[in-house]
């Protein structure tokens, strides 16, 4: 939206258009959607295409009755996991158990993949906090610089610093970038499942998290995931508890969760302090079609998961292996 008299007809797949020519109408009148039709229910997932001002609201029903294009909106591991649950459902069998607490001890040596400079904090700040004062052994690895995003040293320094305001330091982290990301079509290849496994096999974890949220714009979550999902599912590292996290794309449903990770205010805090000092992502032309910060979105999603398990704040997480 360069030219601010631009006319932009804005629509929607329910048909709603909207004229308008101003940044700010457009905020309102995505942030009314964003009420009204995400945040309160994840039965819509929601794109803005930023070529055709198109505005996507595509229904979880039309994608499990694939009416639309399954592999760009959806991911066939969630699928699965939906139909396996809504049968069991169905059938009875005993599919509400409450999630388990996570908590990581002494003994744990912990890999955590992260797609871009950022996603740590946004969907395991909790878990890095924890991990950081309690002084188990934790390593992030960073999959991408996040150049489309900005500088990748910028980015790197960012991300420095947010592990500090933890209480971690640059001995926690590793920046690396995936052979995909340096391709100019980005296509995921036998060589990035090699870099995955080489990387596996030196840090030796015995727990191992993956960023699982893939809607962000780009489409680089979704090759993370995949490239991870398959190298980790290898007998090699059967004995490697998998758990996925999640960022902020998305807003998992029941069976997309099987533990929290309760945290306080302090964590709550500390969460905001090192979100912000990601300061090249706070007002990103990368956002999506929510207005909110990063920040605000994640700290909004935990609030209301805490609520939702009688604790201040929670942080959710699916054990993939169990
Ligand atoms: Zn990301």
């Amino acid at each position: 939206m360069e030219n601010k008299n631009q006319k932009i007809l804005f629509k929607t797949q329910d048909n709603l258009q909207l004229e308008s020519n101003t940044d700010s109408s457009l905020q309102n009148f995505i942030s009314g959607l964003t009420k009204d039709h995400v945040t309160n229910s994840s039965k819509y997932i929601m794109s803005f295409d930023k070529e055709t001002m198109e505005i996507k609201l595509i229904s979880k029903d039309e994608l499990i009755n694939g009416k639309v294009d399954l592999d760009e909106y959806s991911h066939p591991y969630f699928i699965n996991l939906e139909k396996k649950f809504l049968q069991a459902k169905s059938e009875n069998i005993l599919v509400n158990t409450p999630p388990l607490i996570l908590s990581p001890n002494k003994e744990d040596k912990i890999l955590l993949f992260s797609p871009h400079p950022d996603d740590e904090i946004l969907g395991a700040c909790g878990l890095l906090y924890k991990c950081f004062s309690q002084s188990v052994e934790i390593t992030v690895i960073y999959m991408t610089s996040g150049k489309t995003a900005g500088d990748a040293s910028v980015r790197q320094f960012e991300a420095t610093n947010g592990i500090k305001k933890l209480g971690g330091s640059q001995k926690n982290l590793f920046f690396t970038s995936f052979p995909f990301y340096e391709r100019e079509d980005r296509l995921v290849q036998e060589d990035d499942y090699d870099y995955a496994r080489e990387l596996i096999r030196k840090y030796t974890p015995n727990k191992l998290f993956i960023c699982a949220d893939i809607f962000d714009p780009n489409r680089t979550h979704k090759k993370c995931f995949d490239i991870l999902l398959k190298v980790t599912s290898e007998k090699e590292f059967e004995n490697i508890e998998i758990f996925f996290y999640y960022s902020v794309w998305y807003w998992p449903e029941e069976y997309e969760y099987t533990h929290i990770l309760p945290y306080d205010y302090e964590t709550y805090k500390m969460k905001i302090y090192a979100m912000l000092e990601h300061r090249s992502q706070i007002e990103t032309k990368f956002m999506g079609s929510d207005p909110r910060p990063f920040y605000q979105r994640a700290t909004a999603r935990d609030t209301s998961f805490g609520k939702q398990f009688n604790h201040d704040y929670c942080e959710i997480y699916f054990k993939h292996n169990s």
